[in-house]
Formats: structure tokens, sequence, C-alpha cells
């Protein structure tokens, strides 16, 4: 609660000064008093626990040793470098190592004194060092004396040259905290802390900095951990009520002869019951009034697009126009070629547009859709670009819209004087606590079934060093008229090497499987589109048998006669792009294959990956372990959103906490939709001090 302590500069802290106030609003954004007690510790470690030196091995976090410290030497001709000494205890001896501060250490160590040593160990050719360790007099040491748990906060070199280390860090907490002026007051009404045994503020504060003990920390751990997820969940509660309050929504109160006929006359197969309940799902949404904002979710080759397109048929029976944004070229391309020729039959027009599309083309698409001539209209980001003016737009599908940034996607809501109601789906399956705070504001449509006939996609894990082997497989089903396609990953900060390593990869495919026999594609993302539309245009006509690319790739190609992906250097791939790799084939009736190569090193978190993708087709396990292995943070998607740069609670291991504190949000929004009532008053402050001042997020979409 911002009092006007709390609200000082951070300069004005005994300790701090201009210049390191400087670099702590630069670095950790901590520009006032508050900020800094809420900058928790990212960890704690138990200085109660003493190690051997024998125990000590480098997969070890922090750990600490008491000892003897000799033989200190300075490395370097001209300049010293570094500077060693031996750590010994009546187990072994390891190395200390610093690299600057030398004058200092010269003289600090004497050779009779026990020490107690604090770092983390490394190896270091064939030994175990421990750079930079914090030492103190064995004796003397009053840290574990105060408490055994000694907390760790993140910090940066700038800020550590600046004596801002961890522990220069920690007390400058504890200055703050010993100041006379310092009153917490506490945000959370005594109802909820009673409810849910909720330690209170200062006590919480104090010990996520201090704490005396396990019990307490957890406590404090508990408490924060709570208040932080309730607001959020506030914030998404209030927004999604005051989105389903406020937000008109155009009416498409039937559904007309362009639905009817494309379902009876040109849809040539049965939709599956999911795919039959999300559209009726979207139908309700349509006609209440108010604007749809709905998830779509569906595992890949669900059958999401054909969802999505006849609901746009509904918008276009009620007069309005429709349109699809989807993250690459290529998959727009292959949707306006799906959706033209079929919806040609029936005399609705559809149009394409790219970052490729020609001036030419494109003055005359802008044109018919000014005039409402064009009904549908596909395409990438060039969709929301300013000058893009439709008609009458009602309805936007958003397609694998994890691809997009949220201000990307909320451009589109301004296209119509009234919000066109918004669908946007993704194959990225999103663990249930995620989507309960990712996108806690919309509405989720899940389509929980693939349809009939699919074989499910063997999966292979092969060292490079079986290549020949796979050729023989490739051949094979080649022979059997089957298509195969060849990945290789292409990461920005190597793009060069990579781009190389595809290029041998193509050549070395020429070589093995040559003309006139065999041909082969290859599409990357430095080509032209027009390039690249070609030699995917190949591919789909079975012109060629194999496509050689990158992730271009990746999200929404359907060729369904491709039933081999062969995923090189598959340990440098996360687990969700994998698993959109894997999509790309068991689309036909043929049982289809993914082969995984990879080198005989590999990383435990890349077994890790490659185990689970050999054992599962199931897009929300393989999203689970995803999580587990890479932390919310990197979730496709969620960056953006700013929504999980969370300081203490970790919506994967606080799941009990994230239900509690949403079930307690939903309940308070119910009962007091204004936070009106006298109790609620600091709730209320807490609250727009929160979010208010930033309104730019009110709109995800
Ligand atoms: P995704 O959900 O990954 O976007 P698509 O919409 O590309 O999946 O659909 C995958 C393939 O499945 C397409 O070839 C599509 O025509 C086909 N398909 C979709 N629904 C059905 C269904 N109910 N029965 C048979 N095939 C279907
Ligand atoms: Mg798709």
């Amino acid at each position: 609660m911002a009092n006007k302590f709390l609200d000082t500069p951070i300069e004005y802290l005994k300790g701090i000064g201009p210049e390191r106030g400087k670099l702590l609003r630069e670095e950790l954004a901590i520009t006032r008093f508050e900020d800094l007690l809420s900058f928790y510790p990212y960890r704690y470690i138990d200085r109660s626990k003493f190690y051997k030196v024998r125990e000590i091995s480098t997969d070890m976090a922090y750990v600490q040793l008491r000892g003897f410290i000799s033989n200190i030497q300075l490395h370097g001709t001209r300049r010293t470098t570094r500077m060693t000494a031996v750590f010994s205890d009546d187990t072994g001896r390891l190395e200390l190592v610093w690299f600057r501060g030398f004058k200092w250490l010269k003289n600090a160590f004497k050779p009779d004194v026990e020490y107690i040593i604090f770092g983390k160990p490394t190896r270091y050719g064939s030994k175990i060092n421990i750079a930079h360790p914090e030492v103190e007099t064995a004796n003397k040491s009053k840290l574990s004396q105060t408490s055994t748990m000694k907390p760790m906060y993140s910090s940066s070199e700038k800020l550590k040259n600046k004596g801002l280390d961890s522990r220069g860090i920690n007390k400058l907490v504890k200055t703050l905290i010993e100041d006379p002026r310092l009153k917490i007051e506490d945000e959370l009404p005594e109802n909820i802390r009673n409810r849910f045994k909720l330690i209170n503020k200062h006590e919480a504060i104090i010990n996520i900095h201090f704490p005396s003990n396990h019990n307490l920390l957890r406590q404090a751990q508990a408490r924060l951990k709570f208040e932080e997820l309730f607001f959020i969940q506030l914030n998404l509660l209030r927004l999604k009520k005051l989105r389903i309050e406020k937000a008109r929504g155009v009416v498409f109160d039937h559904v007309g002869s362009y639905f009817n006929r494309y379902y009876n006359e040109l849809l040539n197969f049965e939709l599956t019951d999911a795919q039959k309940r999300v559209v009726k799902e979207i139908r309700q949404d349509f006609k209440s009034g108010k604007q749809m904002n709905r998830l779509l979710q569906g595992d890949v080759g669900s059958g999401k697009t054909i969802v999505a397109l006849m609901s746009m048929l509904i918008a276009v029976d009620n007069g309005y126009q429709a349109c699809l944004m989807a993250p690459t070229g290529i998959l727009s391309q292959q949707h306006f070629l799906n959706i033209s020729k079929s919806l040609s039959k029936i005399g609705v027009n559809v149009g394409l547009l790219t970052g490729s599309t020609k001036t030419s083309e494109r003055k005359q698409i802008l044109k018919e859709l000014a005039s409402g001539n064009l009904k549908l209209l596909l395409g990438t980001h060039a969709l929301i670009e300013e000058d893009v003016k439709f008609d009458n737009l009602g309805f936007v599908v958003i397609d694998e819209q994890h691809r997009f940034g949220v201000a990307q996607r909320a451009k589109l809501w301004y296209k119509n004087h009234i919000s066109p109601h918004v669908l946007v789906m993704t194959a990225t399956p999103i663990p249930r606590t995620l989507a309960m705070t990712v996108y806690g504001d919309l509405d989720v449509s899940v389509i929980d079934e693939l349809p009939p006939g699919r074989k499910p996609v063997k999966t292979i894990h092969q060292y490079d060093t079986n290549r020949l082997k796979v050729f023989g497989f490739i051949r094979d089903q080649i022979k059997q008229g089957r298509q195969i396609y060849v990945v290789y990953p292409l990461i920005e900060e190597s793009e060069k090497l990579d781009l190389k390593d595809l290029k041998d990869g193509y050549e070395s495919i020429v070589r093995a499987f040559p003309l006139p026999e065999y041909a082969v594609s290859i599409v990357h993302g430095k080509m032209k589109p027009a390039d690249k539309n070609y030699e995917m245009d190949r591919f789909a006509k079975r012109e060629t048998q194999i496509m050689v690319s990158t992730t271009v790739i990746e999200v929404g190609v359907d060729i369904p006669n491709a039933s081999v992906m062969i995923i090189e250097n598959a340990e440098r791939f996360g687990l969700s792009q994998l698993h959109q790799l894997r999509g790309r084939v068991g689309r036909g009736a043929d049982q289809s294959y993914c082969i995984l190569m990879t080198g005989h090193k590999l990383t435990n978190d890349a077994k890790q990956r490659i185990k689970t993708m050999v054992e599962t087709n199931d897009g929300f396990k393989i999203a689970e372990t995803d999580l587990k292995l890479r932390g919310p943070g990197d979730i496709e998607g969620t960056k953006q959103s700013g929504i999980l740069e969370m300081r203490i609670a970790d919506i994967i291991k606080d799941e009990k906490i994230l239900k509690a504190a949403r079930n307690m949000a939903i309940e308070l929004i119910d009962d007091d939709p204004l936070l009106e009532k006298p109790g609620n008053y600091k709730l209320k402050k807490k609250y727009e001090e929160l979010y208010l001042k930033n309104k730019t997020w009110s709109r995800i979409s």
C-alpha cells in the first residue's frame, strides 16, 4: 500500500546514493523503497548445512564448507588476470578462484584460521573450483547466527561491481526494514486472511527477506503468492465482466444459404462431435448481442480450419465481412487455395492479402473490401495495416494465435465501429492453470477429438550415425507413393550456420535421391515468397517427393499425402515445436512416421524431450512436460502478455494457491463488483495502483 515513506525514491535510502540508485532503477526496476521490499529473493540456501570437500560435485547449487585457505597465487605475467587459493578440509582440497579484488585478497587469509566459504562449485579442467566464494571466519559467522536460511537475490554484473551482489542487496533491505518509519499496511482484508490462514503483510515481508525458520518462510511465501495471484485474477475477472456487460456485439441472428449450401453440398466429410459442438457454441455467441471473445483450442490436425470457415459463412449470411489472419505467408496461401476453390462454387468472393501481394492487386482488393464486395479476406499481418479498411467487418479469426503479439491482435478490434466477434485458434495446448491465467478473460472451446480414421503417428529416435538406414526407409516410403519432409532448425542467433546446415543437408539428399527418379524441394525463410509458394505448390501437387525445409512449415501446413517427417538436430527444438512439426504428418489415411535425428551427446533436458515425443502423441501431456522443463515464461504467446512476470508465484507449482485465489476473486467480484464496500477499500486502492495506471492491456484478445 503506497504510503509516503514507501514512495521515497530509492537513492534516498542510506547506503545507496544517486549512482547506485540509478543502477537499481535500470537493472532491477527498483525505483522506490516499496520496490525494494517487494524485490523478493529467488531462493534460499540452508546455512545450517556444511558439506565436506569429498561430497562436492559440479551439479550442486550453492554449498557451504568449513576449512583452511592456503597457497594464494597470482596468475598472468604482466597483468594479473586470476588469483587462486587452495581450500582444504579433512577430506580433500579444491581450488578457489577470483578474477578481481586482487590487492585485498593477497593478504586476506591467514593459514591457521578456519574459514567458512560459500559458493557454487564448477568444473575447471579436471578439477573442481569455486569462483568468488563468500568467505568469513568460522567463529565469527554472524549470518549463521541470525538466520539459517540465506536469501539469494538476483543481481547483475554492473550491480555487483558496485557492491550490490546478493549480499549487498540483502543489506539494503535490512536497512529499510529496520527503519522506524516503516509501516507496512495490509491490503488483504482480514476476512480473506483468516479464511486462508494467511499471515499479515508485515510479517510476510520480514520473513521473506529474513526468514527465521522454514515454517515462517513457507507462510510468508504462501501469503505473498496468494496476494499476487489474487490481484491478477481480480483483474482478469473484472475485464471479462466489463466485456460481457459493456461490449456490444454485432448480432448474427440466422444461418443462411451460404452456410447451408456449404454444409450440404461442399463438405465432403462428417464433422466430428467436437467440431459440431464448437460450431454451436460460436453460433450461440453470435446471437447473443455481446461481442464474442473465444479461444479455440484443438490439437494439430483436429480440424479447426473448417470450424472457422463455417463460422465465417454465418457472418456472410448475415451480411457481414469476415477475415482470417495466419502467421505465415505459406499458411495463408494454403488457406486461400483450400477455401477459395470451394467457396467459388457458392459464389462467395475470397481475397488473399500478404506482404508479397502485388501493389496493383492489393489496390483492387482494398477497393472491393471497402465496397463490401469482397466478403472474406485471408492473409498475414498485412491485414492489420492501417489502410486495410472493411465495409462492415463482423468477425475476425486468428489462426495459430500464439504466434501473434497481443497488440497485433488487438488492432483488428478497431476495424469496425462495433468490435467484431473474435475467435483465436491455437494448437498449442495450454495447461489448465496457464489458460486460467493467460486467457482468464476469454471463453474457451476445445476440440478434443481427431477426425476418424487417423492412425497415430509412429515416432522414432535415430542417431545421426544411422542415416543410411533412414535413407533406406525414405526410399521405401516413396516407393509406396508417400512424400517426405526433412526439417532443419533455424535459430536466429546462428542463422548463417543453420542455413549452411540446411543447404548441406539438401545437397546430400539430392545426391542420395537423384533425378529423374526423385525430385527434391527446398523452402526456407530467406527465399522470396513467390519461390516459396512455387516450391510448396510443386510438393503439394506431388511433383516432388521430398521437401527439405526449415521450420517455416511448422504451423498449419496440410498436405495429407506427406506421411514422413524427419527432424534433423531434433535436440535443438523445443517440445511444442516438435509436436507442431509432427502434426504436419498423420493427416491422411496412411500410417505416418516422425523420425527424430540427433547426435549421441544429449543433455538431460533434450533426452527428456525426445523421450516424451516417442512416448506420446497427446498434445496436453506434451504441453505439461514442456511447461515443467522450460517454465511458463518461455511458453510461446505468453511472454508478450506480461502476465506471467510474477514476482513470487509460479503457476505450475502453485496450482492450489492459484485456484484458491481465483475462487476468492470470483466471490469477491460477485459480492462487490466495484469494490465499494468499506472493508474492501485498501484492496481497491492496491488494485488501482496495480492495474488502472496501465490501461493498455485491458483488451487482450
Ligand atoms: P488444424 O486443427 O491443425 O488446423 P486442419 O483444420 O488443418 O487442422 O485439418 C486437418 C485436416 O483434417 C484437413 O485436411 C481437413 O480437411 C481434415 N478434416 C477436418 N475435419 C475433418 C473431419 N471431421 N473428418 C475428416 N477430415 C477432417
Ligand atoms: Mg491449422
